[in-house]
């Protein structure tokens, strides 16, 4: 590729693609901080400077999102993964809560919940290797769930709740760890919005929670670390100890990154438009087939096979030598998978496109 650092083009799923501009600036400010006379790795998180940034991200965030006053935004630690016992641990009053099973990621949160209550499986697309979203307009909810948890993106096997669930009244919890800023959402329907940034928005190390005040509370159970507490978090606005400095920063030039292309509305235009030239391709090729049902596809993972296992390796293999990076799909499912995330440029798509079209005429028996 000719451009002026050399980069590739990379459709890893995470940790992911970065914006250019974001890193130049980062690159630019690596030294000397706006004039801080240090890094913002080296500054203390009690500074002034610092104290700027997190309450700039935060504000950015809440303007992208549109975030209501009642919404606490938290920057933690520990993974998306970590959220799988917190939110348990934290919004469990009856000890029970309902969850939607699309894929690895919400089976693992199914699994880690159980630790802590009574945990229904309302839900699930096992039974054709979660590759659709199934129905959701009239699940049994449990009367006393104090929660229903969904996995509103499966990074894994590419598929996306396109309507949430009727969850009858109850709490709404999502992981839009592989969605996250990729469109607008309507934040009021949710209780709890959670992503780790890897994905889409900025370095491993740093997961954001949006959280309803009303379900932070300070009678968890008294054997819940302090650290695991949301209202630890709430009430010293994400500055309980030290958080991960650097990584709010990079998500705070993503977020800035965000409003000066036009915000969400631009960037879910921008991304639908991507997918479409992948998806497109896929379904009028005579060698790759997309392995999720259509009306359950998300527009930021996207999985492929030829259906002939050699064949795809060769494929992965002659892709990476042509400039397209880390096309393997998740080593569960086999395959390819493209992740077209915020920061993946339309050239991109269209150079993978190319490839996969040129591989196709050579390769088709
Ligand atoms: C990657 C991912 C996770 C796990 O994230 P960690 O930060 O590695 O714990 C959870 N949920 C989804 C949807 C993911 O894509």
């Amino acid at each position: 590729m000719t451009n002026k650092y050399d980069r590739q083009y990379n459709f890893s799923a995470g940790p992911a693609v970065l914006p250019v501009e974001v890193l130049e600036q980062a690159r630019d400010e690596m030294l000397n901080y706006q004039n801080s006379g240090m890094s913002v790795m080296e500054m203390s998180h009690r500074s002034k400077t610092f104290d700027n940034i997190i309450k700039t991200a935060e504000k950015d965030l809440r303007e992208l999102m549109n975030i209501p006053d009642n919404y606490k935004v938290l920057f933690l630690q520990g993974g998306a993964s970590l959220q799988f016992a917190m939110i348990p641990i934290n919004l469990l009053k009856n000890g029970v809560a309902d969850y939607i099973v699309t894929g690895q990621w919400a089976k693992k949160a199914y699994s880690e919940a159980q630790k802590y209550g009574k945990i229904n499986k309302i839900a699930t697309s096992e039974d054709k290797t979660f590759s659709y979203i199934p129905d959701c307009s009239n699940l049994d909810i449990s009367p006393d769930a104090d929660y229903v948890y969904i996995c509103e993106n499966n990074t894994i096997y590419g598929t996306k709740f396109h309507t949430l669930p009727n969850t009858k009244g109850k709490v709404l919890v999502s992981d839009m760890s592989s969605c996250f800023l990729s469109e607008p959402v309507d934040v009021t329907k949710y209780g709890l919005i959670y992503a780790g940034v890897q994905k889409n928005v900025g370095p491993a190390g740093v997961q954001i929670v949006i959280i309803r005040e009303d379900l932070i509370r300070e009678d968890v159970p008294s054997w819940c670390p302090t650290m695991l507490k949301y209202k630890t978090h709430a009430d010293n606005d994400s500055l309980y100890n030290t958080p991960p400095a650097y990584g709010i920063y990079i998500c705070g030039l993503v977020f800035k990154w965000l409003k000066n292309l036009g915000g969400l509305e631009k960037m879910k235009e921008i991304n639908e438009k991507k997918a479409k030239i992948l998806y497109d391709f896929l379904d009028n090729s005579k060698l790759f087939k997309g392995t999720v049902e259509k009306n359950s596809r998300s527009v930021m993972n996207v999985p492929f096979v030829t259906g002939d296992e050699e064949l795809d390796k060769k494929f992965i293999e002659e892709a990476k030598n042509n400039g397209l990076l880390q096309l393997k799909g998740h080593r569960t499912v086999g395959g390819m998978r493209a992740s077209l995330y915020n920061a993946m440029p339309i050239e991109g798509v269209e150079a993978l496109v190319k490839f996969m079209d040129k591989f196709e005429k050579e390769n088709l028996k």
